[in-house]
């Protein structure tokens, strides 16, 4: 590509909003334009990147034996509610209506339109196991769009979906696509893990994510120190303690906490540990509020609070109203020991093991001391409803955990019969019986791959693309080309001799000033430069730099071709 009749628009300032690196980079390089929140064009220079992360991507998918479809994203609300998820997709289904009021809506994901596509084309176990894909748009509604298009409404995912005639043959295929994804983020050079994950509104049962590693990562995963145990901390289990619980020694005591209503401010102010401390967080369940009981220095995880049976099956905190109705207390002073009995009270395995501990007096401006479970507080389980951290003992005994922050890139489930069942996709097996499918779905985030690629390889100056992602190669910086006929023409043959290679070459012809011409090409991050200048050409060389490197090297012209090769 000749630069001069390309469209590179990059900019100096971008919108505060854009807090992380990739935000701000694929802004300034002018991969992306918003359009509306969560909602961006891709420019050439973008799509050059988008489009190779999807050949990738598509490559590995075809090499693994599926089999590339496309499907519509406008999708009718009758199919939706076939499985049930009109309702239970909750906001982030798009819904739209056509002139004669039909409800549809934009697709977030395809279960439903994969499944009933495969209840109509699949007859007999002879035509299975079989594996779908598409690389397509996806909206979601999302509540908080940020970071670009690493959390957009709308964006390009892969999506697969297997059938099977057997659970094991269901197993296989997963393998399969696990070992497709590791290809694949290996391929793009990214630095990831796969980790254990929560199935969430998708369901099913074994599922594992592919985390970019990366500190702005909105996901925390734990991995254990001596073994290859590794979950989003969404999923991972926090073991039952190993002591037991001390008997209660001290009497229970209202003490005043006229402000101090955090277990922080309260723990300083009655000069106890927050370990000390009862933490108790008032949540919507489905027969009115949930008392969750966790340690003062532990943090509820949601996505286990959601699945308890007194739960809807998403975790809500109540409001202030709320809670003032249900307990005459404000937020702040909460705590087990009086509580109205209406309200379940769930009890963290590490809470549940404290005795005289402090927590919330159920009376604005107090707390109580010395209080102790059964004897003062009434228990009506104990479960595991707190998030893991760091130090703690890893789930399958080996070592201790540590968290680090991800980016989702992959997600693969394997499905069992939820929609298959749900919109009776059956084959005959060879017995002539009729058998409901066992599915298995495989997603990728194909524009959130781009991003995530940004946050794990980007410097000072710009980007610096692994190679596969680079929008080019290499680019060729003539200097001072409109003044020295010699420049332009060796600069012309080299680009014609790498184009010729099958090499993604741009020659950056627009006559910029080196200063400029330079900062651009490492803003893009180009992996490799090569300087055409008349002193060089008088010895009989290019300078060659690699994007990163901070030196500058002599290459002989007729050794360039195979350097970059
Ligand atoms: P997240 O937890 O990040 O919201 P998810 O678990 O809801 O993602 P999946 O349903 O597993 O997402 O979708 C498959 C893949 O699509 C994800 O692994 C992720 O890479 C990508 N993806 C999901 N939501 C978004 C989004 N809002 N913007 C960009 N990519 C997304
Ligand atoms: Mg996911």
């Amino acid at each position: 590509m000749r630069l001069s009749r390309f469209h590179l628009a990059t900019v100096k300032e971008v919108p505060a909003d854009a807090e992380i690196a990739s935000h701000r980079l694929m802004l300034r390089t002018g991969m992306i334009r918003k359009l509306a929140a969560g909602i961006y064009t891709w420019s050439p220079l973008g799509l050059r990147v988008l489009s190779k992360v999807e050949n990738v991507v598509r490559e590995e998918m075809n090499r693994a034996g599926a089999l590339e479809l496309l499907m519509p994203s406008v999708q009718p609300k009758e199919l939706w509610e076939e499985t049930g998820r009109w309702q239970k997709f909750g906001g982030q289904l798009l819904k739209i209506k056509d002139r004669k009021d039909a409800e549809y809506c934009y697709g977030p994901t395809h279960e439903e339109v994969i499944t009933d596509y495969a209840r109509n084309e699949l007859r007999s176990y002879k035509q299975l196991p079989v594996n779908f894909y598409q690389i397509q748009t996806k909206f979601r509604d999302e509540i908080r769009p940020r970071f670009g298009v690493m959390r957009a409404r709308e964006f390009l995912m892969k999506d697969a979906y297997s059938f099977h005639l057997t659970a094991d043959s269901l197993a296989d295929e997963y393998r399969n696509m696990y070992d497709t994804y590791g290809r694949i983020f290996t391929r793009l050079g990214l630095k990831f893990r796969a980790v254990q994950a929560d199935t969430g509104a998708i369901g099913g049962n074994a599922s594992h994510e592919f985390q970019v590693l990366a500190d702005s990562g909105e996901d925390a995963i734990a991995f254990s120190s001596e073994s290859d145990y590794a979950a989003n901390i969404e999923k991972a289990e926090s073991l039952a303690p190993a002591q037991a619980r001390p008997a209660p020694a001290q009497a229970l005591e209202r003490v005043p906490t006229p402000t101090q209503k955090t277990i922080d401010e309260v723990s300083a102010f009655l000069g106890v540990k927050p370990a000390q401390c009862v933490k108790t967080i008032l949540v919507r369940g489905n027969d009115g509020l949930v008392a969750l009981c966790v340690r003062g220095d532990h943090e509820v995880n949601e996505v286990k609070a959601a699945k308890l049976a007194e739960m809807p099956g998403e975790s809500v905190l109540a409001d202030e109203a709320e809670i003032v109705r249900a307990t005459g207390t404000k937020p702040g002073f909460i705590g087990p020991v009086g509580l109205p009995e209406n309200i379940p009270v769930i009890v963290d395995r590490d809470a549940a093991v404290l005795a005289d501990f402090v927590c919330g007096g159920n009376a604005d401006g107090t707390h109580y001391r010395g209080a102790n479970w059964e004897r003062d507080a009434h228990v009506t389980r104990v479960e595991d409803i707190r998030k893991v951290v760091e130090g703690d003992a890893s789930p399958d005994g080996r070592g201790t955990l540590s968290i680090a922050r991800g980016i989702e890139v992959g997600h693969v489930f394997q499905l069992g019969d939820r929609y298959a069942e749900a919109l009776k996709a059956t084959v005959l097996d060879d017995a002539g019986k009729s058998q409901v499918m066992q599915m298995g779905c495989y997603g990728i985030g194909v524009s959130r791959i781009v991003a995530a690629a940004i946050e794990q390889n980007h410097d000072d100056a710009g980007i610096l693309w692994p190679e596969p992602m680079a929008p080019w190669q290499v680019v060729i910086c003539p200097i001072n080309a409109a003044q020295n006929a010699q420049v332009r023409e060796e600069a012309d043959k080299l680009y014609a001799e790498l184009s010729a290679r099958g090499i993604d070459v741009l020659l950056d012809d627009r006559g910029l000033r080196p200063g400029p011409m330079f900062a651009d090409m490492e803003l893009i991050g180009i992996p490799h430069r090569i300087v055409v200048s008349e002193r060089g050409l008088a010895a009989g060389t290019f300078e060659y730099r690699r994007r990163g490197e901070s030196e500058n090297r002599a290459i002989a012209r007729d050794e360039i071709a195979q350097l970059i090769s």
